[in-house]
């Protein structure tokens, strides 16, 4: 899939704000802050400035809806993970992804996670959210270019003591570079006609 035309629709907290429903499939990106969700948005759409790259964190609370090639939406949800961040700011984080996630539109989540890094409990909760909600997601590992083959090898070995899976069931990302690219924007072009 080519993305031809790829336009900011509007910005949403509740279910009563998303896009009038469409039967679009969405594709939904989901991480902690920092973790390069913006950066992966721009580099797929081959926008340099689509999604906000490092936006003050905790401060843009807002699920933002793109349309692509005039057919299927990408949902930039808002980030977890931000340790300053008030106890009320969380708890309506929560509720904006509940009220997302049990939303009754055609979605496809995909949970970033940090190479360089070990799960946190926050994703794990996501997980299992994810989980519990029965939504159909998948793990993209992100900054793929900061690690060597090796050193990559070694990284899959201990995240895999927290989450199971295999690697050809997750996606490699680098924005920096633009690895992987190609192959999740082929899925997503076959996930859009099924
Ligand atoms: P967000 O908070 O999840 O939207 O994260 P951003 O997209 O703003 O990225 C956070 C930081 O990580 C920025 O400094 C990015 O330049 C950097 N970053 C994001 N993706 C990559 C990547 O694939 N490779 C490298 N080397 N850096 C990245």
């Amino acid at each position: 899939m080519e993305i031809k035309k790829a336009e900011f629709i509007k910005s949403a907290v509740y279910a009563n704000e998303y896009p009038k429903f469409n039967n679009f499939t969405e594709f939904s990106f989901i991480g902690r802050s920092n973790v390069g969700k913006s950066s992966l948005i721009n580099s797929l759409t081959k926008r340099k400035n689509l999604a906000r790259t490092s936006k003050t964190p905790g401060r843009t609370q807002l699920i933002n809806y793109f349309l692509i090639n005039d057919k299927i939406h990408f949902v930039d949800l808002p980030g977890y993970g931000f340790a300053k961040v008030p106890q009320a700011v969380k708890k309506n984080w929560g509720k904006i992804i509940e009220d997302y996630l049990t939303s009754d539109r055609k979605k496809i989540v995909f949970l970033l996670l940090d190479l360089r890094r070990i799960p946190s409990n926050e994703d794990m909760e996501m997980l299992k959210w994810l989980e519990h909600f029965e939504i159909e997601y998948y793990i993209i590992f992100t900054k793929s270019d900061k690690l060597s083959n090796n050193e990559k090898f070694k990284q899959l070995k201990e995240i895999k003591k927290k989450l199971v899976f295999d690697n050809e069931d997750v996606f490699f990302y680098s924005s920096l570079k633009n690895t992987g690219r190609e192959e999740l924007l082929k899925f997503i072009e076959e996930k859009t006609q099924n």
